[in-house]
């Protein structure tokens, strides 16, 4: 008897949201024999908050998760951008809308919450299978039976795992993309974005005497402070008991750095130097975070690749298209990934490599232009947050101006903020999408 596509074995090369959602929605299509292999000992929860944009919700819904991980988040009704130095608002827009017209609020939450109720979900599926501490590696077979090597950490032989279907969702450094690559004969390097972030959380008990700062965890805002090459990015999150802030700065802690380092301990001293000159509100934030907590995060890229599938291997979510940080979409665009992989996997007419191969490119062709703009626009808006005196500075803060005058109705140079773009993140049903055309996708390749 045919082998049904629920039948077909698929391995997934890391357990981050992208990894994590693909499982979950291929166990949710039927998909009997999924197989999870994830370097780390468990999910490591980076202790960092997480916007959960209505596009990103939409697919957790549909997964049946989104309830558990709303509770514990926050509504974001509103945002303020201010002059890092002066604290003066340049802008005030309004967020509100975006329930009314998305179906699903502009929420931030811990990232904690957001993986763990992703990996929730699949362990109530027992088609799931989790390997963690153990490595993949050696991808030396895309198709028809995709291979890597497996290698627990603790004391077990490496062995070798084939299948029918291989999602590199194995992050930044992903090896897959680099295997892909190398049998593509196609050099796209890693880009250095000479960024790097801090990314702070501080707790409510330590700010119980600054009302200013009170007010803002108490807040349902999100708040830029932007000054030149620099920013900073601040949000309540867990129930409003927790204030998290993320920045933006050139990188120089890494530049020297001789290995793949991508995370540091920061040094406190370092991090209130490079914002010495924002106003004492933000400098008061940043010292409240306890000596020898201050993380620092290189930023990379890379240039659009010329394909996410290769036979019967797919990359996911920033294997394929990491981004900066500016538009908060990097873990929603992974989640897509995840749903639109699902929808195209289960619709196979048949299991023969050809049609998997077709599906895979029904995933790539829904998602990757989509995607790659998202990256584009990140890293534009970044480069407008981040301007120095001169005319493209004026200009934009022109712009903010008669944002201001216009009540927050209007273009908004943080396109995170900006209507027109929220609409084409927001606006978009990956799942909906993939549905309505995969017949005529896959027809036509
Ligand atoms: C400062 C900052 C702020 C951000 N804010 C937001 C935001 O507000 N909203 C948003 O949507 N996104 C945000 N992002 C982006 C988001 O964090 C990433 O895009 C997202 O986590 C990518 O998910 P992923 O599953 O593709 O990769 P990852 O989360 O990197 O997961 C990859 C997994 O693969 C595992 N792995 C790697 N290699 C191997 C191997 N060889 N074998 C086995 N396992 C392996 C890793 O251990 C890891 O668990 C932010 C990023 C940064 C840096």
């Amino acid at each position: 008897m045919a082998k049904a596509p629920q039948d077909l074995q698929i391995a997934i090369l890391g357990a981050g949201m992208g990894g994590l959602t693909c499982a979950l929605a291929l166990a949710q299509r039927g998909f009997k024999n999924i197989d999870v292999y994830e370097n780390a000992h468990d999910l490591g929860f980076v202790g960092a908050g997480i916007q959960l944009a209505p596009n990103m919700a939409r697919v957790l819904d549909g997964l049946g998760v989104w309830k558990g991980i709303e509770a514990e988040a926050v509504n974001i009704l509103d945002t303020s951008v201010r002059v890092g130095a002066s604290n003066s608002e340049l802008a005030h827009v309004d967020l509100a809308y975006v329930e009314e017209t998305y179906k699903y609020p502009h929420m931030v939450g811990h990232r904690a919450s957001l993986a763990n109720g992703l990996y929730q979900g699949c362990l109530k599926e027992s088609a799931i299978k989790f390997h963690f501490a153990t490595t993949a590696s050696n991808v030396d077979s895309f198709g028809p039976r995709p291979s890597f090597t497996a290698t627990p950490r603790e004391g077990e032989v490496a062995y070798k795992v084939e299948c029918d279907v291989l999602l590199g969702a194995d992050g930044i450094k992903s090896e897959t993309r680099e295997a892909m690559l190398k049998r593509l004969d196609v050099q796209v390097g890693v880009k250095d974005t000479q960024q790097a972030a801090y990314r702070i959380m501080i707790h409510k008990d330590q700010i119980k005497d600054d009302p200013e700062l009170l007010a803002l965890i108490n807040s349902n805002t999100v708040t830029r402070w932007i000054g030149e090459k620099r920013h900073i990015i601040a949000y309540p999150v867990a129930n409003n008991t927790i204030y998290n802030l993320s920045t933006a700065q050139p990188d120089t802690n890494f530049a020297a750095a001789t290995n793949g380092t991508y995370t540091t301990k920061g040094s406190k001293k370092a991090m209130l130097e490079v914002y010495s000159d924002f106003c004492p509100m933000v400098q008061r934030m940043l010292d409240y975070v306890p000596e020898g907590e201050v993380c620092e995060w290189k930023l990379r890229v890379h240039d659009p690749i010329p394909t996410w599938v290769y036979d019967q291997t797919a990359l996911v979510g920033d294997a394929c298209h990491p981004t900066l940080p500016h538009l908060a979409q990097g873990a929603a665009q992974a989640i897509e990934d995840g749903a639109v992989i699902a929808v195209a996997l289960a619709r196979l007419p048949d299991t023969s490599p050809e049609s998997i191969n077709k599906a895979l490119r029904v995933y790539e062709k829904v998602r990757k232009t989509r995607a790659e703009t998202l990256v584009d626009i990140a890293a534009a808006s970044g480069r407008a947050l981040h301007l120095g005196d001169g005319a493209a500075k004026a200009e934009r803060d022109r712009q903010f101006a008669e944002l201001k005058d216009k009540g927050g109705k209007g273009p908004v140079p943080d396109r995170w903020a900006d209507a027109d773009t929220q609409r084409q993140i927001y606006g978009f049903d990956c799942t909906k999408i993939t549905e309505d055309n995969f017949t005529e996708y896959f027809s036509q390749l």
